[in-house]
């Protein structure tokens, strides 16, 4: 998010620019009117089924070293951001004088699951409270309190709206507090009616599907045909991603320095992936299903990053990997991809959100989760202060680890990432069953044909190949247990019980149909093969399983920024350098790459995703390449001019092989992650 937002904001509520190019003269519908002039129209068929649906937050409790990190992050920054950052802590939302917009709903939108999986006490007390207090100081007319009082009368962007109601069902769903729902369906319908007055702009025309995760909760549980009015004139009044997805510009880098657009906005476009999802429950219309594949494709192939994620920094960046990718658009297309797969029930979908889940969001956080980064490029050799720095649009402390490098918006907003995943690794099939999206130790407890079952999955994965799950019922029941198979898992298995082993289909969802008595014992293994992919300017990188591996650099950290507020040990800024050599072409045989590069399996470490923790190690040669230098002082950047390795006239380097180690990319906080492609001696 750019430094302009609030100040906008403020400016156009409080002067109320603009205000007569809206409809202001429009009587306002009170909600009791809005609700019958909707039910007029309500349509027969309600929302489309999801084809897999999410179990309500704390009916999967994480374990083994998912449990481990997100321990971490509630000692963290995320457990503890209140009670020291103003903009949260006194934030307009809970009465007081700091941050009114987006910070403290960002948030809660993380420290909601974040407490409530861990059942952390002290945590869900002071997030209670917060929540009691947006609830008791919303107005009559459904606008909350930091809104101003006169609200109805000027132009207002509705986005933190949006936001604070995705919030609030989620506090809902997870303690059943009716008066959360209520206040929702209070701010809903002053929405309705506010939409005809003032159109959405700027935040909410880019983000008006963040609006439908709201208003179709509610929808579910009130089957009120205005809502879906509601979710149709949101739509109606926002960007058509699927338009803009055909113009050429989006498809072009934003140069060095170049122009801040919307409509090139990495959060927004991490956001609006789970555009066509929301859209085709309304509709079910077959180009919103198509659209949502082609969405992503398109962004991998102008500005694909081998963690998954598209770079920004803030804007779309291009495939280079020394680009950034800032950390909202990390946990926001996370979100999004947990939505794709509900609604549409394609494996690709938790493919990828495996991808980006154990990649781009552990490395973005130094291990202890107390600082992040507002970008995190693919090749990050160094972390520092550099005002010659070739981001697009972003500042020049940008890729630090600190408490809020560049902006405070991915201070607010890095909770989601993980307790998110943890609620979305399991699912509910249509037909009473449980499918598991994604693979991380866990349990679930849930009721087939009212028949209690618990399943516990035990492993070590993405570390580890095999996978043991246990489902255990209460009584004799039926039901299917899908499995989703990772499209890389060539030679996946299952075995059941006593039975024989059998082969799954990768890229598939294996269902497995039976009855379930006492507890049955699953055996599931994903072979993991080594490959070699190409990529920016013919770079090479190494990916296994769903894991991306990146050389290991020493690392110097040099503690920063110590005279800016709030920047106390341990919430402090630092910069990072290497204190190893990084300027490495990788030896690997892409046809054999498995001869190349040997994988040795260690033990997870207490910290899972840190440089002496990685669970799994790779043990490869490489050769340093002297040309191979950073550029502006800052970025390991790879172009054909620094090295020559498409032009098989030039040798890139005359240096002897040396072993070089690689660790996963989430487990780095710097790293060569693209190679530069070697020429054969
Ligand atoms: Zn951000």
């Amino acid at each position: 998010m750019a430094s302009c937002d609030r100040r906008e904001f403020l400016t156009s509520v409080a002067a109320g620019v603009a205000a007569s190019t809206i409809n202001a003269g429009a009587a306002p519908l009170e909600g009791g009117q809005a609700a019958a002039a909707a039910k007029a129209s309500a349509p027969a068929g309600g929302l489309a089924p999801l084809a897999f649906t999410p179990l309500p937050l704390g009916a999967i409790r994480p374990t083994g070293w998912l449990l481990r990190q997100l321990r971490i992050q509630a000692d963290g920054l995320s457990g503890h951001l209140d009670e020291f950052w103003p903009d949260v802590g006194e934030s307009q939302w809970f009465g007081g004088k700091a941050e009114g917009w987006e910070r403290a709903p960002y948030w809660l939108d993380g420290a909601i699951p974040l407490a409530w999986i861990l059942n952390d006490d002290p945590m869900k007390a002071r997030i209670t409270r917060y929540v009691d207090f947006i609830v008791s100081h919303q107005r009559p007319d459904g606008w909350y309190s930091p809104y101003p009082e006169d609200a109805v009368a000027k132009r207002y962007d509705l986005w933190a709206i949006l936001l604070a109601n995705k919030v609030l069902v989620q506090y809902h769903e997870a303690t059943g507090d009716e008066r959360a729902l209520d206040a929702v369906v209070k701010s809903l319908k002053a929405i309705l009616a506010g939409l005809d007055r003032t159109p959405l702009y700027g935040w909410g025309k880019f983000r008006w599907y963040e609006g439908l995760v709201s208003v179709h909760y509610v929808f579910e549980r009130t089957r009120e045909g205005w809502l879906l009015d509601l979710a149709r004139k949101l739509r109606d009044q926002g960007v058509d991603f699927e338009t803009l997805f055909k113009t050429d510009d989006i498809q072009r880098p934003t140069p060095r320095r170049g122009l801040w657009k919307w409509t090139k906005h990495v959060v927004n476009t991490a956001m609006a992936a789970k555009a066509a999802a929301m859209n085709w429950r309304l509709d079910r219309r077959p180009a919103d299903k198509a659209f949502a594949s082609a969405m992503i494709e398109m962004l991998d192939r102008a500005h694909g990053q081998v963690t998954g994620m598209f770079s920004g920094d803030e804007c779309l960046a291009g495939r280079n990997p020394i680009q950034g990718t800032e950390l909202c658009a990390v946990v926001e297309f996370m979100y999004s991809l947990e939505h794709l797969f509900a609604a549409f029930g394609d494996a690709a979908f938790a493919d990828r959100l495996e991808r980006v889940a154990f990649n781009a969001l552990p490395a973005t956080f130094a291990p202890d989760m107390w600082s992040h980064q507002y970008d995190q490029q693919v090749n990050q050799v160094q972390c520092t202060i550099n005002p010659d720095h070739m981001w697009t649009t972003n500042g020049p402390e940008s890729n630090l680890y600190g408490l809020e490098p560049n902006f405070g918006c991915c201070t607010s907003n890095m909770h989601q990432g993980w307790p998110k995943f943890a609620a979305h690794l399991w699912m509910r099939t249509p037909d009473e069953g449980l499918c598991a999206v994604a693979y991380a130790p866990s349990r679930v407890s849930f009721k087939a044909r009212g028949v209690p079952v618990t399943v516990s999955l035990d492993t070590d994965y993405p570390f580890r190949e095999q996978i043991a799950i246990s489902v255990q019922a209460d009584r004799p029941v039926a039901f299917p247990l899908v499995l989703r198979v990772p499209a890389w898992a060539d030679g996946a298995t299952v075995r059941v019980g006593s039975l024989p082993e059998r082969r799954m289909s990768p890229g598939s969802l294996h269902r497995i149909d039976r009855e379930w008595r006492g507890k049955v014992d699953i055996v599931v293994r994903f072979p993991m093969k080594a490959t070699v992919t190409s990529r920016y300017n013919e770079a090479v990188a190494v990916e296994r399983g769903p894991l991306v591996y990146a050389l290991k650099i020493d690392e110097t950290w040099t503690r920063v920024n110590a005279d800016k507020p709030h920047r106390e040990l341990p919430h402090g800024d630092f910069e990072v350098r290497p204190a190893s050599p990084w300027n490495y072409g990788l030896v690997v045989d892409p046809a054999r790459p498995e001869e190349s590069v040997r994988f040795e399996e260690r033990p997870v470490g207490e910290q899972p995703f840190s440089p002496q923790g990685a669970g799994v190690v790779g043990k490869a040669a490489g050769r340093k390449i002297s040309t191979w230098k950073l550029a502006h002082g800052w970025a390991a950047e790879i172009s054909p001019a620094d090295v020559a390795w498409s032009d098989p006239s030039r040798a890139v380097t005359d240096e002897p092989d040396e072993p070089v180690t690689l660790i996963p990319y989430g487990c780095t906080n710097i790293r060569i992650t693209e190679f530069p492609k070697l020429k054969p001696r």
